[in-house]
């Protein structure tokens, strides 16, 4: 039975990449028939942010990424929030200092400072490892007499990890393969804190393994982490989850991790939700709140880092879960494009029924003041959907299908109201008053019986006649609009145009 997680630590808003980290979580139980598991990693009280936990439930929520145990919905592996499973993580700290895979250490902030500038002073960089253990003040070098004497004295400590000197330890990675790194690079990790706490490292690990976690699919940025986390899980006599380690998502020139300011320097959100900071009061954008479908953002996000083999672009949720497979995730980084992002979402708001948009529209309607007939904004709704990327640009691009241009652009006026224009328009509104209103008939008098006949430029008439009823030479088939105005409003229009711009 597939069992992965999600788990995320709540120190502020989901970034893009840990939702893409989700996302792949779910394709891959969803597809293998496993179960989903969201945890809550909140071991480091420091950073603990409030209403970060809420965000990340509610933006997953969103996007339609689901979970079958999780903080949010309990379980029968439960609880799901690492600071509520605090009393349980002392035992295992404890089992490996007793089995020599750890020991206590109680060396004050001060003189770790200290070692790190007597090493710096001499161009190098201070380690805790096996070379330097020794030199510190810990259970190894004091015994454990003076060990004992310090613990019940009250003194602070952590326990650290004990890395076996100089060995090869190999990491499988379902996407990189074999990676091998030597013990001694490794530094000895602090895995259970003085306030009572573990480590992520220790609560990551006895978490895993008493969740019956199976894979573990996560952020490259853990990679250097796993030889400990492997070494943990041997040292405790576990087996091991297999390891899947995503590729990072980059910023859109390539060089380096898609960071917020990324997002605000080139105006995307790297966040799901709108975020609030609770400190700062500072707002980030998200997703949801540009206008972006949630279908959009899964399916682009699902294509940065993995594919599915062919040229589909477009997929679906349960065409995702279908397709996606760990050989196809790529080794090397994502850059985030902000079109392809665009693209998606035009493509994703073509899929939504007339009637889902005309529902979008009327909102903006009301906040405008304006009503009409719901049959009508449904056809609007339909006509104009390709324009359309964003719902927030419904009402710009959709306005004078409901109401009558107060202005007309400048620069189009300039182009193409000629100043005998208003003699061609006058004789549009005759043409209008006397031919049967249909389409094929206006379309004749219109273009063959007057501009051809006469020998005008059809680009400067049409187009004027554009400027009076929509105020600017943008929109569909100028017919086909007169015809959804109907034959009063347009004429209305074009005789308002006259009088504005004929002394202009
Ligand atoms: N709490 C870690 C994070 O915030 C989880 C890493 C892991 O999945 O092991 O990314």
């Amino acid at each position: 039975m597939v069992r992965v997680r999600f788990a995320p630590s709540p120190t502020g808003p989901l970034h893009i990449g840990g939702v893409r980290t989700a996302l792949y979580n779910y394709l891959f139980a969803r597809q293998n028939g496993g179960k989903m598991i969201l945890r809550i990693e909140d071991t480091d009280q420091t950073r603990f942010v409030p209403g970060a936990e809420q965000y990340i439930i509610e933006a997953l929520d969103w996007l339609g990424i689901k979970f079958d145990e999780g903080v949010h919905i309990g379980g029968p592996y439960g609880p799901y929030r690492q600071s509520d499973r605090k009393a349980m993580y002392r035992q295992y700290a404890e089992q490996l200092i007793r089995d020599g895979w750890a020991y206590y250490a109680f060396d004050k902030p001060e003189a770790l400072e200290a070692k790190r500038k007597e090493y710096e002073a001499q161009k190098k960089t201070f380690q805790y490892d096996c070379n330097t253990r020794l030199q510190m003040e810990n259970s190894l070098s004091l015994g454990m007499e003076e060990t004992q004497r310090r613990i019940v004295a009250g003194e602070p400590y952590v326990v650290r990890f004990q890395f076996p000197d100089n060995i090869d330890i190999t990491v499988h990675d379902m996407i990189r393969g074999d990676v091998t790194m030597n013990s001694r690079l490794l530094d000895d990790k602090v895995l259970f804190k003085s306030d009572g706490m573990p480590t992520y490292h220790l609560a990551n690990i006895v978490d895993d393994h008493t969740m019956e976690i199976t894979h573990v699919i996560r952020g490259e940025e853990w990679l250097p982490s796993a030889p400990l986390h492997v070494m943990l899980y041997k040292a405790f006599g576990w087996e091991a989850p297999q390891f899947a380690h995503l590729p990072l998502l980059l910023k859109p020139e390539g060089n380096g991790k898609l960071s917020k300011r990324d997002g605000d320097r080139l105006g995307f959100p790297v966040f799901p939700l709108e975020w609030h900071d609770p400190k700062s009061g500072e707002i980030s954008s998200g997703y949801r709140e540009k206008g972006y479908l949630p279908e959009a953002v899964v399916n682009m996000l699902a294509l940065m880092g993995w594919n599915p083999g062919t040229e589909q672009e477009i997929m679906s949720m349960d065409e995702l879960i279908k397709l996606f497979n760990v050989e196809h995730i790529s080794k090397n980084g994502a850059k985030f494009n902000l079109d392809k992002a665009k693209w998606f979402q035009h493509e994703y708001f073509q899929k939504l029924s007339d009637e889902a948009v005309a529902d979008m529209l009327e909102v903006q309607m009301k906040e405008h003041g304006v009503e009409a007939d719901h049959a009508y904004v449904v056809k609007v709704a339909g006509m104009m959907k390709e324009r359309i990327t964003f719902p927030g640009e419904l009402w710009e691009t959709c306005c004078y299908f409901f109401q009558a241009p107060t202005e007309y652009n400048e620069k189009d006026v300039a182009k193409r109201w000629t100043p005998d224009m208003h003699i061609h328009m006058s004789k549009v509104i005759e043409i209008l008053n006397t031919v049967p209103f249909e389409y094929d008939a206006i379309h004749k008098a219109l273009l063959d019986d007057y501009i051809a006949a006469n020998g005008l430029n059809t680009g400067k008439v049409m187009n004027s006649l554009r400027i009076a009823v929509v105020g600017r030479t943008v929109g569909p088939d100028m017919i086909t609009l007169v015809m959804m105005l109907g034959k009063d409003e347009t004429i209305s229009r074009i005789q308002k145009a006259i009088d504005k711009l004929k002394t202009e």
